[in-house]
């Protein structure tokens, strides 16, 4: 907006102010370009140089806000992209958005970047850094954009995209709808040009803002995604607002790094995943059965007593089940494909509603039935992509520990409350014991179906349930799957990662879909309400997050070999095979070690795989018919008495502590 007054008239971060005319959004901020490194300009990203027009509303971008990091990692990207560049002057430049934690660029270069290579840009970085490069925005009309990157062809490429890239190949990064731009590293005395990007902004004032980074990683990446273009080199980096929270984050990444299911998946001799199989489909060694087996056996004892009725159903399908449920147009692409079989398509099933749906219908219902409680343990198939498969956490065949509940009206509110309460309590006994719970709710938007009575009710319902938990409640409003409103149970681990583990959603689709009814009192036909409970998430899934959550080392209930018989020598195995017979006899999983290795060795072994105790025993045990009970944090008690060491562990593992 062109003025010819000397004065503008803006809303300086809500409270209206009369500025200069040709003040900058960082002139009227009065930004120290530190801690304040960009403005919110009518709602827009701008950067602090960013002239301002009469009636702007201008809000500060602080460095350690969710913008303000976006924008400062993204800085980060264009000065290791410039490292490289002045390193490797061949490299042809992809895309460097900001991401989680950090930033990436691509690269097109003849090699893959060696860790040298990475500590070399890293340290030219830190040069750049240091040199207080300015980073300075200049529109260019497309033809200039073109002549000025003719040496660059991928970002020609996204020239030619203008407008119509998607933010999922992070094209739009570059160039956005309107005209485009291109950002000059200027040198802070000279003012000469360092180097430049094609790139929408904004960025910091210099580079001297950015306060910590870090170059992570290396990896492939093709070209906008896509396996049909080139592979581009891709260099991972991390970058804060301060060396505090830099090392901070670190140190998590090192802690998850202990922590990671997969390598502790291995090493524990817990499960695998056989190339032989397909990526995504793990196999689960007798340890690992072990744990899956005690999950199973305790959910169907706690589902038994809570009034669930077991129900089965088969792993395949005529692929028309599916065009019945509605999920074929909405979900065919997380499926895998059809095949044919005597004339008929079929699918592996994707979830196991549809069929419980089926049961449901096989015969009529009556209001006295319900709530109506089914729930099995369901393998299901999903097509998940190669890239984000991985480990136990996203796989592409699991087992659900599913549940449908079918209610009346009326009985929604209060199944939903005794559900969540369930839920909890089951995930307490699990050792987890952090929560907040999403509620994701419908919006304007006109994806969502159903009736507006039934949503407003049912998230009513929902909310009620999460109020009278006490637990703290996130609204996610636009969130919910098109057919209902979810809540989601988001607990923290032992290191403050959160995970989204149960869901309980409502569903107004599939029970008019399959027109499933019930007989009210009145003697009328009704809709019953439908709910879809995943507690678990998938018995994979929350496998691994309890792996991680417990650093491998599982509470007594949960642990493959709960106790190991440590003799100090051969003389004394068969007092601990004598031990381990009453212990077995209490249903204690008990391992006697009884190999040529030495005691020290073998305490060190039973470390090693996270046993939570050693029963050992020596001539004094053997004589005075006890133990020597040693805990996995060290601790050992000497001459303890069979009996109590029995009762000790039958009662650590009852009681499900955590030691
Ligand atoms: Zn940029
Ligand atoms: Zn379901």
């Amino acid at each position: 907006m062109s003025t010819v007054s000397s004065e503008l008239r803006v809303t300086l971060d809500g409270s209206e102010r009369v500025v200069p005319a040709g003040a900058t959004a960082g002139q009227a901020l009065e930004a120290d370009g530190r801690t304040v490194i960009a403005a919110r300009v009518n709602g827009e990203l701008r950067d602090l140089e960013h002239v301002l027009g009469d009636g702007d509303a201008v809000e500060p971008v602080e460095i350690g806000s969710d913008d303000g990091r976006a924008i400062m990692r993204h800085s980060a990207a264009h000065v290791m992209a410039q490292a490289v560049q002045e390193l490797f002057p061949e490299a042809k430049l992809g895309i460097g958005p900001p991401v989680e934690n950090g930033f990436y660029y691509d690269f097109d270069v003849a090699e893959p970047f060696t860790p040298d290579d990475l500590k070399r840009i890293e340290k030219r970085m830190r040069e750049i850094v240091k040199q207080d490069q300015r980073f300075s925005r200049r529109p260019v009309s497309d033809e200039d954009a073109r002549e000025e990157l003719a040496d660059e062809p991928y970002k020609l490429e996204l020239i030619g995209l203008k407008g119509s890239a998607g933010s999922e190949d992070g094209a739009n990064v570059e160039v956005g709808a309107g005209e485009l731009t291109i950002y000059d590293n200027l040198d802070a005395k000279s003012g000469e040009l360092r180097w430049k990007d094609l790139c929408r902004g904004p960025h910091l004032p210099s580079t001297r803002v950015i306060p910590a980074f870090k170059l992570m990683r290396t990896g492939g990446a093709y070209w906008r995604g896509s396996e049909k273009n080139p592979q581009l080199q891709r260099i991972y980096g991390t970058a804060w607002e301060s060396r505090e929270k830099q090392d901070e984050y670190l140190r998590l990444l090192e802690e998850a790094e202990k922590r990671d299911h997969r390598r502790l998946g291995a090493e524990l001799d817990l499960f695998s995943f056989p190339p032989e199989l397909g990526s995504g489909l793990p196999v689960f060694h007798p340890k690992g059965g072990i744990i899956r087996k005690v999950m199973e056996d305790y959910m169907r004892q706690r589902q038994m007593e809570a009034g669930y009725e077991f129900v089965n159903t088969p792993h395949l399908t005529k692929s028309s089940l599916f065009e019945i449920s509605g999920h074929l147009p909405y979900y065919g692409e997380d499926m895998f494909p059809p095949f044919e079989v005597d004339g008929t398509d079929y699918r592996v099933k994707p979830m196991n509603c549809p069929m419980h749906n089926l049961i449901f219908r096989a015969r009529g219902r009556s209001y006295r039935e319900l709530p109506l409680r089914f729930c099995e343990f369901g393998s299901v198939y999903r097509y998940e992509k190669s890239g984000v498969v991985h480990g136990l956490t996203r796989v592409r065949g699991m087992t659900q520990d599913d549940s449908h509940i079918y209610t009346t009206k009326e009985q929604m509110g209060d199944e939903i409350k005794s559900l969540l309460n369930f839920v909890l309590s089951v995930l307490r006994d699990f050792g987890l014991s952090e929560f907040h719970l999403e509620l994701s709710t419908r919006d304007d938007s006109d994806k969502f179906i159903g009736e507006a009575a039934d949503w407003e009710e049912a998230t009513e319902a929902l909310r009620q349930a999460a109020l009278e938990s006490g637990l703290e409640l996130v609204d996610d409003p636009g969130g919910a799957a098109f057919y209902g409103p979810k809540i989601s149970v988001q607990a923290k681990d032992a290191i403050g990662r959160t995970w989204q583990l149960s869901t309980i959603q409502l569903d107004f689709n599939q029970p008019k879909r399959f027109g499933l009814e019930y007989q009210a009192a009145d003697g009328t036909r009704q809709t019953p309400a439908m709910i879809h409970r995943a507690l678990f998430g998938s018995i994979e899934r929350f496998m691994g997050v309890l792996i991680e959550h417990y650093a491998g080392a599982m509470p007594p209930w949960l642990a493959p070999v709960q106790v190991v018989g440590i003799p100090i020598g051969d003389a004394h195995v068969p007092h601990l095979e004598k031990v381990a017979e009453r212990l077995r006899g209490r249903g204690v999983r008990i391992e006697v070690d009884a190999s040529a290795d030495r005691m020290q060795k073998k305490i060190r072994n039973a470390q090693k795989q996270k046993i939570p105790f050693m029963l050992l025993a020596g001539d004094d045990d053997v004589a005075k018919d006890a133990v020597s009970f040693r805990y996995r944090n060290g601790e050992q008690k000497n001459g303890v008495s069979i009996d109590e060491a029995v009762e000790e562990i039958v009662k650590a593992v009852e009681d499900r502590v955590q030691v």
